[in-house]
């Protein structure tokens, strides 16, 4: 696959439209001549507020959605969404509420309280069940609190040679449930979504990027499934920007509209609601799934994420580490853009810096959660000269 070909597929994979139709011949090196001005990111070290990592729970599988009985009780696993837990977790969550559902069952737990446990312990609640969440952290503490935020539905979401062949049309139900329903949350208080304009960037469409050298691949290649054509009309096109309209002093862009989830505010909503719905939150840690005892409802849906490997001992999970420098707020900074593998995306909580390597298995394997600030300083200076 050439450079350009894999830019393409990592930009539509974080919400960013295909570099594919970049290449207009002849077109020349772009300038900020007769374009609309941007708003500049500030993009110097010394405004970076904090770093955090996280780590996608990847499957080959695909996420683990089924049933297995412990004990006395019936768990539904709604775990390992890799890069993509925001995006499917409506439509993953609506299936685990299904199952934990069957047979006219009243009283559910939920163990996590990430995006697939508040999801799942809404949906709960609002199909009339007593939800209870019990969790060893919270939103901000969770991982989900640490991604980037945008709509990623098959993102490091499985193997191509891995999944079952019912998979993609699962996943694809799963994806078009979370697109519709996130779209309520548009406009709400906070924005916890929002539809934002997004630039992908290329100084030309045969180069290979200048980056940081990246890590030896920890195991072999795996080869990531990529659904994106089944959503083909779910999104806004892109289009590909003249060069009078371009912004930014590269010779080619492109720019569209993604969902993006401002997750601080998206977070509290969620909670909020499940609260105020008559949900309950109980802080508790389970060291083996022999302390599912403890709970006193026969059902519990399990939405551990990465969680899950240590407690399920699923060493199918395997972590995928991805790090974000959060520059302080510029609330007037309105759009996100995609150059040289680094991603630039505003929230109201802080702006994303996120170097996202040459190909999906950077950070494969890699379970150090401690902050590279080399690799943050890398990302800001690559954005850097978009705006000297
Ligand atoms: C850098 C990065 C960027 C990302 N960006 C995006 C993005 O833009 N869009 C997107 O859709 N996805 C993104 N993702 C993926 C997304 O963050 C994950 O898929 C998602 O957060 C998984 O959510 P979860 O609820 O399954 O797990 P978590 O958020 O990890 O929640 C697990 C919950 O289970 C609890 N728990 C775990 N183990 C135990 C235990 N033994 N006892 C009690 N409680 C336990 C935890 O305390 C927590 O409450 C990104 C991931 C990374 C690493």
């Amino acid at each position: 696959m050439t450079e350009t070909a894999r830019s393409s597929r990592r930009a539509v994979i974080m919400g960013l439209g295909s570099l594919g139709a970049m290449g207009l011949a002849g077109c020349a090196v772009g300038t900020r001549s007769g374009a609309p001005p941007l708003p500049p990111v500030r993009l110097q070290m010394s405004r970076v507020a904090r770093i955090t990592v996280c780590l996608r729970p990847f499957r080959a599988a695909g996420p683990r959605l089924e049933v297995e009985t412990v004990g006395d009780k019936r768990v539904v696993h709604n775990y390992g969404h890799g890069g993509s837990g925001w995006s499917l977790a409506w439509g993953s969550s609506s299936i685990a509420a299904g199952l934990a559902l069957e047979g006219g069952v009243r009283e559910v737990a939920v163990i996590g309280c990430g995006a697939l446990g508040l999801t799942s312990a809404l949906l709960l609640r609002r199909a009339g069940a007593r939800v209870t969440i019990y969790a060893k952290e919270r939103l901000p503490q969770t991982r989900s609190a640490r991604a980037t935020g945008t709509w990623s539905p098959d993102s490091r979401i499985a193997a191509a040679d891995s999944v079952a062949p019912t998979f993609p049309v699962q996943w694809e139900e799963m994806a078009r449930t979370s697109y519709a329903t996130y779209q309520s949350y548009i406009g709400l208080p906070g924005e916890p979504v929002a539809m934002s304009e997004r630039y992908v960037l290329a100084d030309n469409t045969g180069q290979t990027p200048q980056l940081a050298p990246e890590p030896a691949a920890a195991a072999e290649e795996v080869r990531f499934a990529s659904f994106g054509q089944h959503l083909a009309g779910l999104t806004p096109p892109y289009r590909t920007l003249m060069t009078n309209e371009n912004p930014f002093p590269v010779a080619y862009a492109r720019v569209g509209t993604s969902m993006q989830f401002n997750i601080a505010a998206l977070g509290q909503r969620l909670t909020d609601d499940f609260l105020r719905e008559g949900g309950q939150i109980v802080d508790m840690t389970f060291d083996t799934p022999a302390d599912l005892a403890r709970l006193r409802e026969p059902v519990v849906v399990n939405c551990t994420g990465y969680g899950a490997r240590a407690l399920w001992r699923d060493e199918s999970v395997v972590p995928v580490r991805g790090q974000i420098a959060w520059l302080r707020p510029q609330p007037e900074v309105r759009y996100g853009l995609f150059y040289r593998h680094v991603l630039m995306l505003p929230h109201p909580e802080g702006i994303v810096v996120q170097e996202t390597g040459r190909n999906d298995m950077y950070g494969y394997g890699n379970a150090d959660e401690a902050p590279d600030r080399r690799e943050a300083e890398s990302a800001i200076d690559t954005l850097a000269p978009l705006y000297r």
